[in-house]
């Protein structure tokens, strides 16, 4: 938009400031797995005011060269995985779409063109915690793929565009993993020395309120890349960050390492 006063989210009503939240998925099986990880998902999900929508960032939704936010009316249940029981494929997670939060999505952004998409849908990462967090599927609800061809910073200096989003009672989850290393998963296998060195020093960066350094976390070499091999996981909270004020207090939730390399530490902050 050419005009500087032009206001992308006028004509949506105005409401109290919504929380942001940092979501450790973990494995898909929590989506229907009675544990400590999904039972918080639960309480998370009573304490926060009802969202007029929800926006969903998940490790899952991957866009090389191009940024994409759903605008369908109704988002199908994508189940983005293999080698799980039927009863996993089975669920659905029928919450409505929005198209016109996610055209005005699309307005607020600035930095990039941005494709309204008519074919993703609600992926694992954002189904698989919702189940839970807000089990009527009743708001609706949105996702916005990660431009994988772009620096970590990309993402949480795009995210700061969508700040505005949180006074027009957007909840804006991002759902990804602290440390997340598949290749060295074991089912029941206590945490890896490395597993624990990076989630204490993101977590004593986030308490620092060092965003500068938590976005250049590849500096951490290898320890970066034993915690995130591939850093999908580790993106979606560079969005929380970039989203949360930094006078906001952090409320960590599932503060726990599960399989050897699997942070599910999350967190939630409150205006
Ligand atoms: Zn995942």
């Amino acid at each position: 938009m050419a005009n500087a006063d032009y206001n992308a989210l006028a004509n949506l009503p105005a409401t109290d400031t919504m929380p942001i939240i940092f979501v450790g998925h973990g494995s898909p099986m929590n989506a229907i797995t009675d544990n400590e990880f999904s039972r918080t998902w639960k309480t998370i999900g009573k304490s926060i005011t009802r969202p007029q929508a929800i926006l969903c960032v998940s490790a899952h939704w991957l866009t090389p060269g191009s940024t994409q936010v759903t605008a369908m009316e109704v988002p199908k249940t994508i189940h983005d995985f293999g080698g799980f029981p039927k009863e996993l494929f089975d669920q659905q997670y029928p919450a409505p779409g929005t198209p016109e939060y996610a055209a005005k999505t699309i307005e607020l952004i600035r930095k990039t063109e941005v494709i309204a998409d008519y074919k993703w849908g609600l992926d694992h990462g954002t189904w698989s915690v919702l189940m839970s967090m807000f089990p009527k599927a009743d708001i609706p609800t949105y996702q916005i793929s990660m431009d994988w061809a772009q620096h970590p910073r990309y993402h949480y200096e795009l995210a700061k565009e969508l700040k505005e989003l949180r006074n027009k009672g957007v909840l804006v989850i991002g759902s990804g993993n602290l440390v997340h290393n598949l290749q060295q998963l074991k089912m029941d296998g206590e945490p890896f020395d490395w597993a624990i060195e990076f989630d204490q020093k993101i977590t004593a960066l986030l308490d620092d309120r060092n965003d500068d350094e938590i976005v250049d976390f590849l500096d951490l070499g290898e320890l970066a890349t034993l915690a995130h091999p591939i850093h999908d996981h580790f993106l979606p909270m560079l969005y929380a960050l970039g989203l949360k004020d930094p006078a906001e207090e952090i409320e960590y939730f599932n503060d726990e390492i599960t399989m050897s390399s699997i942070s599910m530490k999350s967190f939630i902050t409150r205006p």
